[in-house]
């Protein structure tokens, strides 16, 4: 072969492979662990990042469903753990799964604040699992290092970012003001929550674990410092003391997707906030919420209904830089594909 030759089909190769790379979608599993967490992320470069772990116990359900996601997305390892806090159904699951797949590298906020005995014995357990693999101390504004993928840390340990992200940074028309917040605060471990919003090109997703109001208006008020996102994962499982309406509309989320149990969040509150989100274009739920009722997204766009044996089944999204994305139910293949604002 003349070398001419040779160099034109290593050029052409190499085109090919650069398009191909950049063609690779964000793909995420929003698992079903029964009104817990456990979101797997697997990036367009292969690394894989899963938010949560679900429960304990069950015979090892929540960590055998994380591990068939796993499988369905051709992963042989954990790459990144971020735990959002120590509660029972995020970290649970931790040392069940940590027995059936390897897990690299362990974020979290730190150390609970919650030290009663159940919360010390949560805690001790994970500890375990972490200490055979890497930690790092998630703080607001850092990013996590995932090739292919932006992940930004929002908050952790009870503190936010205190400068706008790239796409941040607009007046939040929908504020309340300090005095027009729902009194109180949170001293448990959901306000502690890691936050994170991760980016794809035009993508972006927010999950910020089961922050709750008054972090959210941290976040969010009176500047808005996330900016929009297409895809919001209910805060908190979709409970009535997160997910308030300065945030959800200050969002302005194109798709929601409820990770609520049965039993677990779903609240008419919660659901209807995301209901009279402005620009919503879709709504999709782990499980029907029997506290929902008629807010429920319609059957079809319903991963588990309460009729039918619950067999875990998730919600995949699959997201491009150029914003599109498609979500689909693994129950019945009810598939849509969402484009970006213009
Ligand atoms: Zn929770
Ligand atoms: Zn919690």
């Amino acid at each position: 072969m003349k070398r001419g030759c040779a160099l034109w089909i290593f050029l052409v190769l190499t085109v090919s492979c650069v398009l191909a790379a950049s063609l690779k979608p964000l793909r995420i599993y929003f698992i079903d662990v029964e009104g817990g967490q456990s979101t797997l992320l697997v990036s367009p470069s292969g690394q894989s990042m899963l938010v949560d772990t679900g429960w304990p116990d069950h015979n090892n359900r929540d960590a055998q469903r994380i591990q068939a996601a796993a499988r369905d997305a051709g992963i042989k390892q954990i790459d990144d753990l971020i735990i959002t806090h120590f509660h029972e159904d995020h970290v649970g699951g931790a040392p069940q799964l940590a027995a059936l797949i390897p897990i690299r590298n362990f974020v979290d906020h730190g150390s609970t604040v919650e030290t009663d005995p159940h919360g010390e014995a949560l805690y001790n357990a994970y500890l375990k699992v972490r200490s055979k693999g890497h930690h790092i101390l998630a703080r607001p504004g850092m990013e996590i290092p995932i090739a292919g993928m932006k992940v930004e840390i929002l908050s952790a340990a009870g503190n936010v970012i205190g400068q706008p992200v790239l796409g941040g940074g607009e007046h939040n028309p929908y504020c309340p003001t300090e005095s027009q917040l729902r009194p109180g605060v949170d001293t448990s471990e959901n306000a502690q929550s890691v936050g994170l919003l991760i980016t794809l090109g035009k993508f972006r997703m927010i999950d910020l674990g089961d922050l709750t109001w008054r972090k959210e208006y941290a976040l969010v008020c009176p500047i808005n410092r996330v900016g929009r996102v297409e895809l919001y994962l209910t805060t908190h499982h979709g409970l009535n003391i997160s997910g308030e309406s300065y945030i959800v509309d200050a969002l302005h989320p194109i798709v929601a997707i409820g990770n609520n149990g049965a039993n677990k969040g779903g609240t008419p509150e919660a659901f209807t906030v995301i209901h009279n989100s402005p620009g919503l274009e879709g709504f999709w739920e782990l499980h029907d919420s029997l506290a929902a009722g008629k807010l429920n997204a319609p059957a079809a766009y319903i991963a588990n209904l309460n009729t039918q044996e619950d067999r875990g089944h998730w919600i995949k999204v699959t997201a491009y830089p150029n914003g599109n994305f498609t979500v689909t139910n693994s129950r019945n293949g009810k598939s849509e594909t969402y484009h970006p604002r213009p």
